[in-house]
């Protein structure tokens, strides 16, 4: 697949390429009803795009300054007579204000633009209440999810898409064929009953966000927790220290590698389970659980929330040694060394681990910002199938291997140390190691090539009980039918 190929909907578009009964939409003659932001910048984008424009306004000499001067702006109804394409750039509550131009709309498009405040704000969708105000008009819905700054600023600098429905397919193709003009893609979006849904879109908030934001927030929380019982309850309760001003900074800063780590092997396990499962039923025809479906579909969110915390890891372990504490530490140690006259302080094993544990965090770091950045569209837009899935697959597990690395030099030998275990709590980084490892020993163990065979079989189409009819000899000599397992 070519990178082109990847930067299209995945839901059809059109193409006028070739087609010599569509006439060209631009030169067309574009009504636009209402003088408010949108309007402006759609006779603003339309202008530039080479489309004639009539602006209708209720007040047409006041408004006229604000559109370009090759904008004609005038009455509602001169407006209307003048075009068979007309956005309806005003709001729903104000669509009944429209009907005394009922007859001059009368066969007309009308492409409704507009907004709810609330998600399934009203029973019947805005283009279907304007559909039913106007019975004579064809109405499309589309342009809603594109801001008035999207269209003034190009398309370029946001949201490409154009989505549009209607229950007329020539109105449709119509309006996609002026989205095209402009720069957009259009996305057709199927009949009018898809309007409300359509409508609902640009009220959402973050949806592919909510369940890795909770996530990443509850694993937080858990290790934060964690630490803060080992750090700073611990030497409360056990020596009576007070070590509340590490909560700020040490805590965070232990907690967030530990969430970055965690959520880093999150985004390959589903991969793991969904191999099992084909592994397990020998199909790749087989539904995967939803839990799982909706876990492979967030993977990226995951990723991006893990270089996230990874980023923020990295800039707090700059500012440790910046820490009044870490000074008036290193002062205590230098007066302690001086008053038991040692001189020399040089930990060979110490020395080693700390150059080589962060070495190899800063390369898990450069890795994660990698897969962050190829996995924003336009750059995955620019990467060929085989590309974007060596930088995602393989590199993203090049990353938790040499992540677990890091983990397991930080830690070195603590884990077999006694005074590490604060109430018996182990340490921390030998819990956020289960999940990783658990996902690298999988992925080592469907490379052996029996399971490898196996598993490329059935993601080719092979099926485990599956019969296959084919053609034997008899004893007799005869050809006869027979069936077998294609699996045996
Ligand atoms: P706006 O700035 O308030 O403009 C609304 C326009 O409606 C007014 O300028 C007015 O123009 C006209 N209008 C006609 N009859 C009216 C009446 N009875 N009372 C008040 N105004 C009346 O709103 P907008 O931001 O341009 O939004 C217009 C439509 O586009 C809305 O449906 C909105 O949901 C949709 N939309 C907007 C954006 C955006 O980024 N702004 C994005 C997507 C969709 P005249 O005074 O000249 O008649």
């Amino acid at each position: 697949m070519s990178g082109g190929d990847m930067a299209k909907p995945l839901l059809g578009h059109w193409s006028t390429d070739g087609d010599p009964s569509i006439t060209p939409a631009a030169g067309r003659t574009i009504g636009v009803l209402g003088s408010g932001d949108f309007a402006r910048s759609l006779a603003i984008r339309l202008v530039c795009s080479g489309f004639k424009v009539v602006v209708g306004s209720r007040n047409p000499k006041r408004k006229a300054g604000l559109f370009p001067s090759a904008a004609e702006v005038t009455f509602q109804a001169d407006a209307v007579k003048k075009t068979d394409v007309i956005f309806v750039a005003v709001f729903r509550e104000h669509y009944s204000t429209l009907c005394d131009l009922a007859d001059v709309l009368a066969g007309k498009i009308l492409v409704d633009v507009s907004n709810n405040t609330e998600i399934n704000h009203h029973k019947e969708s805005n283009a279907e209440y304007l559909a039913s105000l106007f019975p004579a008009c064809t109405v499309v819905k589309g342009f809603n999810v594109v801001s008035a700054w999207t269209l003034q600023s190009g398309a370029r600098d946001g949201n490409k898409q154009v989505l549009i429905c209607s229950n007329n397919q020539e109105a449709k193709r119509i309006v996609a064929e002026i989205a095209q003009v402009m720069g957009f893609t259009p996305v057709d979006m199927g009949c009018m009953s898809s309007a409300c849904e359509i409508e609902n879109i640009p009220l959402r908030l973050l949806p592919a966000w909510k369940i890795p934001i909770f996530l990443a927030l509850g694993l937080f929380l858990c290790f934060f927790t964690y630490n803060l019982i080992r750090q700073v309850v611990h030497p409360y309760i056990r020596e009576q220290k007070n070590k509340l001003y590490k909560i700020p900074i040490e805590v965070v800063n232990t907690t967030l590698p530990c969430v970055a780590y965690v959520m880093l092997s999150l985004v390959y396990l589903p991969g793991v389970l969904a191999a099992c499962s084909q592994l397990y039923y020998g199909t790749k025809y087989r539904r995967f659980p939803d839990w799982l479906d909706q876990w492979l579909q967030h993977r990226k969110q995951i990723g991006l929330l893990s270089f996230f915390c990874a980023a923020l890891h990295a800039v707090y372990s700059l500012c440790l040694p910046m820490r009044r504490s870490h000074r008036y530490q290193l002062i205590e140690m230098a007066v302690k060394q001086a008053m038991e006259k040692k001189m020399n302080i040089w930990v060979e094993e110490e020395v080693w681990r700390m150059e080589i544990y962060i070495s190899v965090g800063i390369i898990a770091l450069g890795l994660l910002s990698l897969l962050a950045i190829t996995s924003l569209p336009s750059i995955a837009n620019s990467l060929n199938w085989r590309e974007f899935s060596f930088i995602q697959s393989t590199l993203g597990f090049i990353a938790l291997v040499i992540s677990t690395l890091h983990t397991l030099t930080y830690g070195w030998s603590r884990a077999f140390d006694e005074n590490q275990y604060k109430f018996y709590l182990p340490p921390t980084y030998t819990l956020t190691l289960l999940v990783p490892c658990t996902v690298i020993l999988a992925k080592i163990i469907f490379v052996l090539p029996c399971i490898q065979h196996r598993l490329l079989r059935i993601r080719r189409g092979w099926e485990k009980g599956r019969y296959v009819k084919f053609v034997r000899p008899s004893t007799t000599g005869e050809y006869s039918s027979g069936e077998t397992s294609s699996n045996v």
